[in-house]
């Protein structure tokens, strides 16, 4: 069983986007919104901003008024579009009850969309001409392309259909020709996620329960790739039972430290293809 972790793969990817970044000549600059007071928003815009420096991205962090109207957000975000200085933006979640996250990321320009979930960039990725990929989905792609396994033909269960992460997902693992099949509560409800994941060559979990795959599902040699993220008992587990599945896996990530540590650098990443795309098309 090998251990498919985040870091070493981020670290490489890190490395080349420094040299991307040099080579543009100019340092990227990222605008992140938080909408209100929000203690863990505020500790994970501090590591994006982290890793952003390291990498010579300008991290703005801007914390707007919790009693914001969504006018005034709008406005705002489309201040950032105009600024040419400004090359990507993102809106942290969560956002205060009376503002609707879908509603506000179509308003980011696509140019600038670097999480990838405004609908024009999630309608590229249907059509297999995505430039900017939502993030997780990216890191899932990352992993799975470290695992060396070839996915054409390859039975490849997903369970979890959110559109920040299944959804997307299921499209790009189409693309590389995977028979893909997606489960979600109605498949658990019907009393099938036990016979769908018993049938997988490659298995993605992205839920958020702590032990809703139990490890004897696991088919011998398959490859696991575990989304979820749980405090359980005041540890972080995934959604997969990790030592049970281990012992039939022939890879599998561990939580943490799977694919976590990639979706931060797959944001930047996307930071440094807007920042290209933006010169190309001559909008900066
Ligand atoms: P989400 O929007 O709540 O989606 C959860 C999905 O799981 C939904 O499609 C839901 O279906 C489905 N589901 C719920 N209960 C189920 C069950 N018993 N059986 C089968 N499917 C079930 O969550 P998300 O944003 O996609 O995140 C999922 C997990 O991944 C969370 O733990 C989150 O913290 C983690 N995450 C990790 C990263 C990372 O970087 N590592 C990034 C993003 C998310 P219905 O909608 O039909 O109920």
């Amino acid at each position: 069983m090998r251990l498919l972790e985040g870091r070493p793969i981020a670290a490489r990817i890190d490395e080349d986007l420094n040299k991307q970044i040099k080579e543009l000549k100019f340092n990227p600059v990222l605008a992140s919104i938080l909408v209100g007071e929000n203690a863990g928003a505020e500790a994970y815009a501090k590591s994006q901003k982290r890793t952003a420096e390291k990498l010579g991205i300008e991290y703005k962090f801007i914390k707007l008024n919790q009693d914001m109207k969504e006018n005034d957000l709008i406005d705002f975000i489309q201040k950032l579009n105009e600024d040419k200085k400004v090359n990507g933006i993102i809106l942290q979640m969560p956002l205060p009850p009376h503002i609707d996250y879908k509603k506000m990321s179509n308003f980011i320009l696509p140019q600038k969309d670097v999480e990838g979930m405004h609908p024009a960039n999630m309608g590229k990725i249907a059509f297999g001409k995505a430039e900017i990929l939502p993030c997780t989905p990216a890191a899932v792609m990352e992993l799975l392309k470290e695992s060396g396994i070839d996915l054409y033909g390859k039975e490849v269960v997903i369970v979890g259909h959110s559109e920040i992460v299944g959804k997307p997902l299921s499209l790009l693992l189409l693309d590389k020709f995977a028979t893909v099949t997606v489960c979600h509560i109605g498949t658990s409800q019907a009393g099938k996620l036990e016979e769908h994941v018993r049938s997988a060559e490659v298995i993605i979990v992205a839920v958020g329960r702590a032990g809703l795959i139990k490890g004897e599902w696991i088919r011998q040699g398959a490859v696991v790739i575990d989304v979820g993220i749980n405090r359980v008992a005041g540890k972080i587990v995934g959604d997969v039972q990790f030592e049970e599945a281990a012992k039939r896996a022939s890879m599998i990530t561990p939580v943490p430290g799977g694919v976590g540590p990639l979706t931060v650098t797959m944001l930047m990443r996307n930071l440094v293809k807007a920042a290209k795309l933006q010169l190309e098309t001559g909008s900066l």
